[in-house]
C-alpha cells in the first residue's frame, strides 16, 4: 500500500483537524451561523495578512484573485509594470494583456532576484505606469524577490504595488501595511492549509481609490460589491462554505503557532533542504532561494530525461510527490516545498525518496547523506 507525500508548492498536506471538519454538514450561507464563522475567518485573514484592510474571501483560485486585481484597478491602456521572472511573473503579464492593459516587463533571469534599479530604470522609463505587478516568491523558480525594495520604490514613484502572495503570506514575513503593499493575495491551497478553492485579497486606501475609475469589464469578480455585502459577513455568490469552515479551523492553527515562529520554521525547513541537496553534491538554482521551495539542478551527467525521471521515481515508487520545471526548465531542476503543514520530518522523508531515486539512476552517493544534513540542521 503506497503513502503520497505532498512536497508540492500547491496544493499542500492538509491537517487532520481540518479533514475532520469538512466531515461535518455544508450550513446555509444565508444564515447567522454562516455569519459567524465567517467572521472568525475575517480575523483570522487580517492578522495573517497583517492588515487594517478587509481581507476579502473570493471562490476561486490565485489566478482567480490576480484577475480581480486587474479587472478591478484598471482600465483598457492603463500601463503597469510587471516583474517577469517566471511562470507566475508571466501569468500577470497575460492577464493584464488580456485586458487591454499595456505591459511593460521586466524579464528577470531564471532563478534570480529582480534587481531593484532595474526597476528603478523601467519606472523612470515608463513615467505613466500606475503599478507595478510582482511575485514576493517565484514558484516556478524557487526565487524570493525584494518585496521591500519594491513597495519602497512604488511608493517613491507614486505607483500601486500589487503582490502575489500566493506563496509567502504565512511563510515569510509581508506585513501588508508596514511595508504599503497595495494590493495582496494568497490561495487557500498554499500555506493556509486547505484545499484549492479559495483566495483571498485585500486593497490599500489607495487602491481602494483605484478602482473607483476603473472601467474594465467585471461581473464575478467585482471587489467593490464583495467589500460591501464581506462587511456584513456575506459573499455576493455561493461561496466555498466547506473550505471557509475549514479555514477557520487551518488559520486558526496557524495562529497559535504564531507569526514569528513559522516565519522561522520555514527558515529551518528550507536552510535543511540547502543543506542535504549540497551534501548529495547537487547544486542550488536559485541564486536568491526562497523559504518556501528549494529548487535543485539535476546533477549536470544526466540527461534532460533522466532528470525527469528523479521526479517520475519518486512519485511512482515511493509515492513523495515533488514537482519539476516548467518549460525550458523542463528536466533540468527538482523542486521540492517545505511549506505548509511540513516538518523537519516530511523533508527528511523527501530527501530520502530523492537519495533513492538518484541511486537508482546510477548517480554516486553514499546512502543518508542527505538525510543526515536534515537531522543535523535541527539537532
Ligand atoms: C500557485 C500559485 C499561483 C496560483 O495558482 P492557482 O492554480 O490559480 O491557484 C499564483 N502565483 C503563485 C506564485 C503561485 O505559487
Amino acid at each position: 500500500m503506497k503513502k503520497f507525500r505532498l512536497l508540492t508548492p500547491g496544493p499542500t498536506t492538509i491537517p487532520e483537524k481540518v479533514l475532520a471538519k469538512f466531515a461535518e454538514p455544508v450550513v446555509h450561507h444565508r444564515t447567522t451561523i454562516f455569519e459567524e464563522t465567517f467572521k472568525e475567518l475575517q480575523e483570522l485573514l487580517s492578522w495573517l495578512f497583517q492588515t487594517k484592510q478587509p481581507v476579502l474571501t473570493l471562490t476561486v483560485t490565485g489566478t482567480g484573485a490576480m484577475e480581480a486585481a486587474v479587472c478591478n484597478i484598471f482600465s483598457a491602456h492603463d500601463e503597469v509594470i510587471v516583474v517577469n521572472a517566471g511562470k507566475f511573473g508571466e501569468r500577470w503579464t497575460k492577464i493584464a494583456k488580456a485586458y487591454g492593459l499595456k505591459v511593460h516587463e521586466i524579464m528577470v533571469d531564471r532563478g534570480k532576484a529582480l534587481d531593484p534599479s532595474d526597476l528603478e530604470k523601467k519606472l523612470n522609463e515608463f513615467s505613466s505606469t500606475k503599478a507595478v505587478l510582482f511575485q514576493a516568491s517565484e514558484t516556478s523558480t524557487g526565487a524570493l524577490m525584494p518585496v521591500k525594495a519594491i513597495t519602497e520604490l512604488c511608493a517613491k514613484h507614486k505607483v500601486l504595488s500589487v503582490c502575489d502572495g500566493i506563496t509567502a503570506v504565512g511563510i515569510f514575513d509581508l506585513p501588508m501595511d508596514a511595508w504599503g503593499i497595495d494590493v495582496l493575495i494568497t490561495g487557500s491551497q498554499k500555506a493556509l492549509m486547505l484545499p484549492p478553492g479559495l483566495a483571498f485579497i485585500a486593497l490599500s486606501d489607495r487602491a481602494w481609490k483605484a478602482t473607483e475609475s476603473s472601467t474594465c469589464p467585471k461581473f464575478y469578480l467585482n471587489l467593490t460589491s464583495e467589500k460591501k455585502n464581506q462587511a456584513k459577513q456575506q459573499t455576493s455568490w455561493t461561496p466555498a462554505i466547506s473550505l471557509i469552515q475549514g479555514g477557520v479551523v487551518s488559520l486558526g492553527m496557524l495562529k497559535h503557532e504564531g507569526l514569528s515562529s513559522l516565519f522561522e520554521h520555514h527558515e529551518k525547513l528550507a536552510s535543511a533542504t540547502r543543506n542535504a541537496a549540497r551534501a548529495l553534491g547537487l547544486e542550488l538554482f536559485s541564486a536568491a532561494p526562497s523559504p518556501v521551495l528549494t529548487t535543485v539542478c539535476v546533477p549536470s551527467s544526466f540527461s534532460v530525461d533522466q532528470g525527469k525521471k528523479i521526479q517520475k521515481i519518486m512519485q511512482e515508487k515511493y509515492g513523495v510527490i515533488i514537482m519539476g520545471g516548467q518549460d525550458e526548465l523542463q528536466g533540468k531542476i527538482l523542486r521540492l516545498s517545505h511549506f505548509g503543514y511540513c516538518d523537519l520530518f516530511d523533508v527528511a522523508t523527501g530527501i530520502s525518496a530523492l537519495e533513492l531515486a538518484l541511486h537508482e539512476l546510477g548517480y554516486p552517493l553514499e546512502f543518508g547523506k542527505g538525510v543526515g544534513a536534515v537531522l543535523k540542521t535541527f539537532s
